[in-house]
């Protein structure tokens, strides 16, 4: 049984096979705060998924993640201004 053991993975071969690593599984437990896109809502919420579209809880429209972030931080800095204007 010689041949079959020439046909053996060589060392380096095993030592490259790495076990299994489950950080690409995200847990939940991260989550993004999204500011709905319409106006007439304009509901905030945490985000946990990891699409790239979301649905609204109050309104269920759907929206881009990005610009619902986009959207939330204008909004921060908006009201940010508003105070400071007002003093
Ligand atoms: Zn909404």
């Amino acid at each position: 049984m010689s041949s079959y053991k020439s046909k053996r993975l060589p060392r380096s071969a095993r030592r490259s096979r790495k076990p299994l690593q489950e950080n690409w599984i995200r847990g939940p437990g991260r989550g993004t705060t999204l500011k709905c896109t319409y106006v007439k809502c304009s509901y905030e919420w945490e985000y946990f998924g990891r699409r790239k579209w979301a649905q609204c809880p109050a309104c269920h429209s759907v929206l881009k993640v990005a610009l619902a972030k986009k959207n939330l931080i204008y909004h921060q800095q908006a009201l940010n201004s508003n105070e400071f204007k007002n003093e």
